[in-house]
């Protein structure tokens, strides 16, 4: 898929140039593991074309948006997370500088299993 930026390391990983523990891969969707987990299961689900945040979000982003939200459930199951409604996940997608983004390429932390996290 075109469109991607040189500079972005989730660009890079999607490219292969940077290895990750992959989770789900399709021709518009990419998920690997956090490198830095907060919670026993803790993964990330990204757009493979770069975009920088939900900010940049179109109409035409609906289409795997909605691919993106239906697939996240199914993935944080095969990977550990128990099931609704006594286990469930966390599913965050931190946009700008005061919603704590770090990584400026469009990601959706899923984070589930047995607590304590980490984090929250
Ligand atoms: P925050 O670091 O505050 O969670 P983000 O929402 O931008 O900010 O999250 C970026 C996430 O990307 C972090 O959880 C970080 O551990 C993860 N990360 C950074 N580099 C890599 C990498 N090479 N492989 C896997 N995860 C990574």
């Amino acid at each position: 898929m075109s469109h991607q930026d040189p500079n972005c390391i989730f660009c890079k990983i999607v490219a292969g140039q940077i290895p990750s523990r992959k989770v789900y891969e399709d021709e518009e969707l990419y998920a690997f593991h956090d490198i830095h987990p907060w919670a026993p299961v803790h993964f990330l689900l990204i757009p493979k074309r770069h975009l920088a945040s939900m900010a940049q979000l179109t109409p035409a982003d609906e289409g795997w948006m909605g691919r993106l939200m239906v697939l996240a459930p199914k993935l944080a199951l095969e990977q550990g997370c128990n099931p609704y409604p006594e286990g469930g996940f966390r599913m965050v997608c931190n946009t700008g500088v005061e919603g704590g983004q770090e990584v400026q390429h469009l990601h959706w932390h899923v984070m589930g299993g047995p607590r304590p996290w980490a984090r929250g």
